[in-house]
Parts: C-alpha cells; structure tokens; sequence
C-alpha cells in the first residue's frame, strides 16, 4: 500500500467496515461541523456552511420564481398558542424545549422554543387576512428550529438544525393541493438536479404524516448503506389550523369562509443525505452544481521560478467561467491532493514546470480519480463539460445504487430476508392498516417510506397479513 493510501486508513474508517464511523469521521474530516457544546448541537465550519449556502440560494430563487416572500417569525411561541391545535402539540411535545425562567424570574407562562412555526403563522395569519383579496398569502422563513432530540449525529438528528419553513394560505382546497404539490417538486428538482440525488416521492401514510396535516408529501433517498432518508416534506392541512386559529376571509359573495393551508421544509438534513450517497472511502464527494470550489488548483514544484504566477494567471482566467480556488500554501502537493480530495472538491488542476513547458494542466476527477491532459488553450471548452459530465455522473452512480437496492417483497418471510441480505428500499403491497405497518416496524425495524405516486401491483395480497391489498409502499430502515 503507497503511502498516500495509508494516510487515508488513518483518517477515514472504511465504509465497509462501519458505516457510521465512516460518517463521522467524513463530517470531522472534511471540516463540515464541530460538537456545540450543548450535546446535539454542531458548529457549521465555513465548508459545511458554503455548501449550505448554495443549496439555500438555488431553493430561494425558486421560491420565489413560484411567487413567495420570504419574512421572519419569533424564536419563541407561548404555550397556551401551541395548545390550540391538538394533534399538533401532541406531535411535537415530546422533544419541545421550554424557557421557564428570564434572568432569575419564573415566567407566568413557559415559552416553547419552536420546533416549527405552524402556531405563530397561525395566529398571524387570523389577524391578516380578511378577504379573498388577500388570497394566496405566500410566506417563507429561513431559520432555526429546536427539537430537543435523545439521540443526535451532525446533519441527520441534532437538537438544533436550519430549514426554510414554508406557510401558505389558500382560497380554495385545490389551489392549496396545488401548491403542496408544486412544492414537493422544488424539491426534488433541487435535490436531483443540484445534489443529484434520485428522489422517490410520494405521499407518508397516515401514521407517518406530519403532526396536524390532513396529509404528508415526501420525497425519499436512499443512502449508501441501504436505509433511507427523508430528505423534503410538503403537508397539506385543509382547513385544520384555520378552525384552531379562526384563520377566515370574506369571499366574493361576502361569506366568511376558512382558508385552506400548506406548509412546507427542507433542513440540513440533507447534508447527511449529500454526504451519504456521494461519498466514498477518500472522504466527501460534492456534486460541481453546488460545490463552493469546483475547481482547486494545485501548483506542483511552485519553488521553481514562475510556476505560482501562471497558477495566478490560470486562476484569474477561470474564475469568471467557474468557481475556482488555489493554494498557495508551503504545503507539499500530495497533502494538497488528499485534503481537497477529502473535503469533495470536484476538480483538481495540477500545474507544474514541466505542464508549463508544454503550456498544458493535468485535471483530476474527485468523483473517478480519473486524469487528463488539457491544453491551456482548450481549459475554457473543456471544464465546464467536465464539470457537467461529473453532474450527471454522479446522479446516474446514485440511481444505479438505487435500483440495485430496490427489491420487491410478497409475504414476511422475504421481507426480512432482503433487510438481512440486500438493504434498500422494499416495493411491498399494503391492505392500508396502521396495525400491519406497526407490525412491520417492530417486527423488522423498518419503517413505511411512502406510498409512491406511481403506483404498481406487485400482488394482490397485504404483505403483512395477507388480506387484499391496497396500494404499493415502499419500506426500509431509516434515518
Ligand atoms: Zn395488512
């Protein structure tokens, strides 16, 4: 084993030997997040953060191509708010973190920290809108939400995490069906066309929805190791909160009628999910669309006289077409290899004396590894293509991996099987019983992931209990 490989055994636990201690070591390696100091909580470091950024840019903008603004809402909910719509606080009470004190002072009411904002939109919402004039009312908030969670890893539980939040109110059911529709597949352009990752969607069966909702939109990944993660949900909740919080407009003909809602998020979360399908063994792999750097220049023998002026040079010629980075550090190039290896970059540019001579680079694939000579002159035609080809690459790798992992089940004994054997998602059929969905969970541990929107007939039979099915689900162990 060279020695460049063997500082990567060191650093980064193979995946197929622990999966889990290969994701934590990739988020501390990749300098992606540090431990807060409240257990659950996590520092975004810059790297973390700017990747972040891009996947917030790209759903902003498409926010707000569909017709949304965004606002900002309190941090803090009074309790008696959140009690008025049950099923809601019922959902969420067990992982509600309450402020009970101000200074020394006990408070009268115990604030809740939100886990999510329904409530407050709610009770804004009452005293907003008063006609159909007023309708859609189209909100979005960038923030915080606090979900005080028992057991936490950066990215995928942590008590602390950002999302986006989307609240909107409708005149009618079917603008507001619509518009959870219309939401969910933001998401998933987003998430396969920037992160590229295939995304199943569908709706979550009445057990899984979210807490208040009439019902639950998701879409579905699949991660390396075979179990799923929910990476985007869009909740239609008719008129439910409007009844709570007496949410009501005038209409043209002059009656008060109750507004129909949907909200809306996508968290940080998904950087577990960008991390856990792209990633491999060298550490992570981010998809050019949305890397902060997409191309890092790495000077080779840069002692030597003019080799770091022409990686300036090369670097101010790029940086209009591209994002490119150079490092200019003492450091020695095989440490610069492997650490942008490690943190996803997904092109490296090794330029040294010899390249010079030729008047030509060397461009190094993250995601294949990969090399090529390019000439300078061909550089401006040939990266952006590279880059793209990269795109697609790495989506075309994840939906490969996913259809491989996709098994269909007809009766329990092949269900555990393929958990033992081939974890992935499951195609079984359903009789539409919370009984046999329970059943399944804790016989199996997995949970159901949704019921697809394309819908297909694996058998005509439930394939827990064995009575007539209903409708396709697909299942698996989640995170
Ligand atoms: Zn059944």
């Amino acid at each position: 084993m060279g020695k460049k490989n063997k500082q990567f055994v060191e650093k980064i636990t193979a995946m197929e030997d622990d999966f889990a201690q290969w994701y934590t070591d990739v988020v501390k390696q990749a300098d992606l997040v540090d431990y807060g100091a409240v257990r659950g909580t996590m520092v975004i470091k810059p790297h973390g953060y700017a990747i972040w950024e891009n996947i917030q840019a790209e759903l902003d903008r498409k926010f707000k191509e569909t017709g949304h603004s965004n606002v900002y809402f309190p941090l803090f909910i009074p309790e008696s708010m959140l009690q008025k719509e049950k099923d809601h606080i019922e959902g969420f009470a067990p992982e509600v973190a309450w402020v009970t004190h101000g200074g020394e002072e006990e408070l009268a009411e115990r604030i809740c920290v939100r886990p999510t904002s329904e409530v407050l939109f709610g009770e804004y919402y009452a005293k907003n809108i008063h006609s159909y004039r007023d309708l859609p009312m189209l909100y979005n908030q960038w923030s915080n939400v606090v979900r005080w969670e028992k057991t936490t890893r950066p990215f995928l539980r942590t008590s602390e995490f950002l999302w986006q939040e989307g609240h909107t109110c409708h005149a009618t059911a079917d603008d507001a069906q619509e518009e959870t529709a219309r939401m969910l597949e933001v998401y998933k352009d987003v998430a396969e066309n920037y992160l590229a990752i295939p995304m199943l969607s569908g709706k979550k069966t009445e057990k899984e929805k979210f807490a208040g909702a009439e019902y639950t939109l998701t879409i579905e990944a699949l991660m390396h190791d075979g179990k799923a993660l929910q990476s985007g949900t869009s909740h239609y909740f008719g008129t439910g909160f409007a009844e709570a919080f007496d949410i009501r407009y005038l209409d043209k003909e002059g009656d008060q009628q109750p507004v129909h809602q949907t909200s809306w998020g996508l968290s940080t979360r998904i950087m577990g999910a960008l991390i856990m399908v792209h990633g491999d063994n060298r550490g992570l792999v981010i998809p050019p669309r949305i890397a902060p750097t997409q191309v890092m220049i790495v000077p080779v023998a840069q002692h030597k006289e003019g080799v770091l002026d022409k990686a300036y040079d090369l670097r101010d010629q790029l940086k209009n077409l591209i994002r490119v980075g150079i490092d200019p550090s003492d450091k020695m190039p095989g440490w610069k290899f492997n650490e942008y290896e490690m943190k996803g970059i997904p092109v490296r540019i090794e330029m040294g004396p010899k390249d010079i001579e030729k008047e030509q680079v060397v461009l190094v694939r993250r995601d294949t590894g990969e090399k090529e000579f390019v000439g300078l002159d061909k550089l401006e035609l040939r990266l952006p293509e590279l880059l793209e080809e990269i795109q697609q690459g790495l989506y075309d790798k994840a939906l490969t991996h996913r259809n491989e992992k996709t098994t269909t089940a007809t009766d329990m004994d092949e269900f555990k099987k393929i958990l033992e054997e081939t974890p992935g998602f499951i195609k079984a059929m359903w009789c539409g019983d919370t009984e046999c969905e329970e059943k399944i969970k804790e016989e199996t541990a997995a949970t159901s992931r949704c019921i697809p929107f394309e819908q297909e007939t694996v058998s005509d039979k439930c394939v827990c209990c064995g009575k007539e099915a209903k409708e396709l689900v697909y299942w698996a162990k989640a995170y």
